[in-house]
Formats: structure tokens, sequence, C-alpha cells
């Protein structure tokens, strides 16, 4: 039999899945739908805006990371080192409805010069390649067991780590034959979506600050100076929305903009209008707490990602894909 693993999402857990894989000298085959891997590591390129910035790369998913396990402060160093993440600030400001409240150390939060899709892509091309083979685009249909084989994709693997948000393992263990690896994802955390706003201004015309936690539960919850983090001082803004509004506007996330405009101004009264905006939907943004287990396993067939290791973070994405694909290298496919 095959001791080719698949995995199933190139995201951050799945890389690091393939990774913990290979270092253990298993054969893998990562699969991701997108036509870039990176998942909600997410980078939107400027198109059409009619303003200087076309072509300038925007965070619209994940606003920035932390490390607090060594395993994987060790990766942010050797990400730093390779000049693909740098430290951005220690220093949100938090606001409500009427305004800039203050200022408020945290821990450091981690930023790229390119976008953070780079980083999973940096860590995918440290993968060897007479191991890891990553496919894309392709949307991988649902998984079956046929006796003693796994089937993904028309092929048979040894194994299978399913590195995706629980709502997308759902159709993927439709099948009946994997009823048991279905039941993983019984009594899991809610997940909720989010509104991503981007906009773009002449020039930056808010008063200073990095990242800015809002209290607003009807619209808005975060605001990123995306110039300060991308470290190019454009003066673009994203905006994060409120689980409720992005509820309400999912099926025409455009919608969602007047409100979180409003919103962007009463907080940081900018001086200007912004030129252009857009609004990405995250119908499965993050889950709302994570499991504490690491991974899910059962017979060959693992599931990893934000939802498990004490998440949700992308660091718990990173350390759950880490850990599972340790554990089918060491244990599974010996
Ligand atoms: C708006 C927003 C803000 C966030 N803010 C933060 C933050 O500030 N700090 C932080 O640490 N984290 C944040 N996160 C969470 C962070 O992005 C995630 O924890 C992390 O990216 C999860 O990685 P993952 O690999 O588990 O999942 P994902 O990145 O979702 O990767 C899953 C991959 O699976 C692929 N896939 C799914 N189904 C299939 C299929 N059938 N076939 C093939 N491929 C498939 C998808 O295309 C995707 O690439 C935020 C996320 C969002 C959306």
């Amino acid at each position: 039999m095959s001791r080719r693993v698949a995995v199933i999402g190139g995201g951050i857990s799945g890389i690091a899945c393939a990774g913990a894989l290979a270092a253990g000298g298993v054969p893998v085959r990562v699969f991701d739908r997108g036509h870039r891997i990176g998942g909600r590591l997410a980078a939107q390129t400027l198109r059409g805006t009619g303003t200087a910035y076309d072509g300038r790369v925007v965070d619209v998913g994940a606003a920035y990371f932390t490390a607090r396990d060594d395993r994987f402060v060790e990766v942010v160093d050797g990400l730093i080192e390779r000049a693909v993440v740098r430290p951005w600030t220690d220093t949100f400001h938090v606001a409500d409805t009427r305004g800039i409240i203050g200022p408020k150390l945290g821990p450091m939060r981690y930023a790229t010069p390119r976008g953070l899709r780079s980083v999973v892509e940096d860590l995918a091309g440290l993968l060897p390649d007479d191991l890891v083979d990553i496919r894309h685009p392709i949307d991988v249909p649902p998984i079956r067991r046929e006796g003693d084989r796994i089937i993904v994709a028309d092929e048979d693997y040894a194994a299978v780590a399913v590195c995706v948000p629980d709502p997308q393992a759902m159709p993927l263990l439709a099948d009946d034959s994997v009823a048991d690896a279905r039941a993983l994802l019984d009594d899991g955390p809610a997940w909720e979506p989010v509104m991503s706003m981007t906009a773009v201004y002449d020039d930056v015309c808010w008063p200073e600050f990095d990242g800015m936690f809002v209290n607003d539960e009807a619209v808005l919850t975060f605001v990123a100076d995306d110039g300060r983090r991308r470290g190019d001082d454009a003066p673009v803004l994203v905006a994060h929305s409120s689980a409720t509004l992005a509820a309400g506007h999912l099926t025409e996330p455009l919608g969602a903009a007047p409100a979180m405009l409003a919103s962007l101004s009463s907080v940081l009264r900018p001086t200007g209008d912004p030129s252009w905006f857009t609004v990405k939907r995250w119908t499965h943004a993050r889950p709302l707490s994570a499991r504490t287990d690491e991974f899910g396993l059962v017979e060959r067939i693992g599931l990893a990602g934000d939802a498990w290791a004490g998440g949700p973070r992308t660091e718990s994405a990173w350390l759950s894909g880490q850990a599972l694909g340790s554990h089918l290298a060491r244990e599974v496919v010996r």
C-alpha cells in the first residue's frame, strides 16, 4: 500500500502538517481549491481602484499573528531572518463608537511586507520537492473508505489530514463510509462570519495608530492601518465587521459598507473620504472557541486547524497541523 498521505487544505495548518510528514520521510500530496495557497492568511492585490495603489497587496483575512509557543516562535524567527515577517507592534488602540479611548499594550503582533499569504508560500517553498507535491486549484470531493482503502480525489492514500475549517470539513466527510471521522466534528465550536473592508484614501487623514480594537458590537470590531502594518505607509485602512453585521449581509457584502464607513468616521474622524473601497466576505472567518486537543484522528483520517490546539489563532492552526503531521508520520504510516 502507498505510504503517501493526502493533506486537504493549503492554509498554514495544512502546510505545517505536510512539513511534519515530510520531516518524518513520508510522501505527501497537498490539495487546495484556491488559485493560490494561504487560506485565511489572505492577501488581495488592488486592481481598478483608480488610485496610485493599484498592484499593492492588502491583508484582507487575518490581521496579524502572535507567537507564544517555543515551536512556533522558532518558525517565526526563521520567517523574520528571511525577511518574510517583521515584528509590527505591541501597542494597539482601543475605541468605542464615540472615538479613540487610548493605547493598550499587548503581545508582539507580527505582520509582513508582502502580505500574510507570503508566510504560507514561504513555508511551502521550504518543503522538499521529492516528498511534497502541492496541487491547486482542486476542490476535493467527499473522501471515501473502501475496505482498508482511503480514497481522495480518486486515488488511494495511507492516511488523510483534513486541514480546513469545520464547516468546510463537513462536505468532505459527508460519505457514510467516513461517518466516524465526521463524528469528530460533533459538538464543535460555532464559526462566525466577518466582512473585511478595504478603504483607500488620498492620504493618511486620521490620527496615528497601528491597529485598533473597536467596542462596537453592532458594526466594527477591529481596524488596521494597512500602510503601517505593511511598512509602506500607504493610506489604506482595513476594517473588520462584527459577526452580527456580517450575518446580515452574506448575500451582498457591499451592503455592509455604508454602516462600516459611518462607524469608521465616528471612531477615527478622518478628514477625507475614501477614494475607493471594497468588502470581502468571510462566511466562516473563525471559530468562537477551540478544542484543547491538538488534532482529531480516527482510523487514519485526521482533522487539524485553528479550531484545535487551544486556538482560535494562526499559531494554533500551525501547532495543530504540525502535531497531526508528526503523529501520522510517527505512529500511523511508519
Ligand atoms: C477576517 C479574519 C481575521 C482574522 N484575524 C486573525 C488575527 O488577527 N490573528 C490570528 O492569529 N488569526 C486571525 N484569523 C484566523 C487565521 O486566519 C486562521 O487561524 C488561520 O489562517 C487558519 O489556517 P488554517 O490552515 O487552519 O485554515 P485556512 O487558512 O482556512 O485554510 C484552509 C484551506 O483549505 C482549503 N479548502 C477548503 N475546503 C477544500 C476542499 N474541499 N478542497 C480543497 N481545498 C479546500 C481552502 O481553500 C483553504 O486554503 C483571522 C481570520 C479572518 C478570516
